[in-house]
């Protein structure tokens, strides 16, 4: 994790001063030189995120990930499971949600987020209101441990390089990483979730907010006052007012 996003406030304080200063003299001397605004159209959007790639390297898509993955047996989790979780939702998707892997419901449907904890997160999507179509869900591996154990690090070796892909194909500003387990994998920290949540870390220059799973959640109801603060920030950073 870059040290920028783990340091004091107060250093993210002078680094937020930095940031204005440099903008305010980009914009100057844009001014300076004749600039009088920009052009934010799609198609303009389009063309200019194409110069970073190489030429005739088309952008990788999400069902070209999945075809790659086909009927995977990169980890020992394939013997037992019953169905690969893709993840799903919007290709385009502004915000992703990762969660730790498949449970019971997951495996049977293949499809993340289904059993108990998914409909509690269904309902906090819906508090920020978007729907499940109009953000991804995925997890950190793909298929189901038995008996619910956490990943070994042998199984996420060969799965996470799957997500990553999605990511970066999805390209989304914000995620959200759900419970320990996903914020400490896509963070590269051992920090405990409950020093993780309520700020911003990133991940392959995409902000990510690590905020309690749902799973913890139905456990500890007390906690979903602090996940409603975390979505509020999110909301605050998509620039999405709160009903
Ligand atoms: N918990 C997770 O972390 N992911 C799922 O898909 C379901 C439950």
């Amino acid at each position: 994790m870059p040290t920028r996003f783990r340091h004091s406030n107060t250093a993210r304080i002078d680094d937020f001063i930095a940031a204005v200063a440099e903008i305010n003299n980009t914009l100057r001397y844009l001014a300076e030189t004749g600039c009088r605004g920009f052009d934010c159209s799609e198609e303009s959007l389009k063309t200019i995120s194409n110069w970073g790639r190489k030429a005739g390297a088309p952008p990788e898509t999400l069902s070209k990930i999945r075809d790659d993955l086909g009927d995977c047996r990169r980890c020992k989790l394939s013997g037992s499971r019953n169905n690969i979780v893709f993840g799903s939702g919007d290709p385009h998707a502004r915000l992703v949600f990762v969660g730790e892997g498949p449970g019971y419901e997951e495996d049977q449907k293949g499809e993340p987020f289904v059993g108990a904890a998914g409909q509690l997160l269904t309902k906090i999507i819906q508090a920020i209101n978007y729907s499940r179509e109009q953000v991804y869900i995925g997890n950190i591996i793909k298929c189901r441990p038995p008996g619910n154990r956490n990943p070994m690090p042998d199984e996420i070796t060969a799965c996470a390089p799957f997500l990553k892909r999605q990511i970066a194909a999805i390209k989304p500003d914000f995620i959200c990483a759900l419970g320990t387990f996903a914020a400490r994998t896509l963070l590269e920290t051992n920090e405990p979730i409950s020093k993780l949540r309520g700020s911003f870390h990133q991940y392959m220059g995409i902000r990510v907010l690590p905020t309690y799973h749902p799973a913890f959640l139905l456990r500890n109801p007390e906690k979903k006052r602090d996940v409603w603060e975390d979505m509020k920030m999110l909301m605050k950073a998509l620039g999405r007012s709160i009903s």
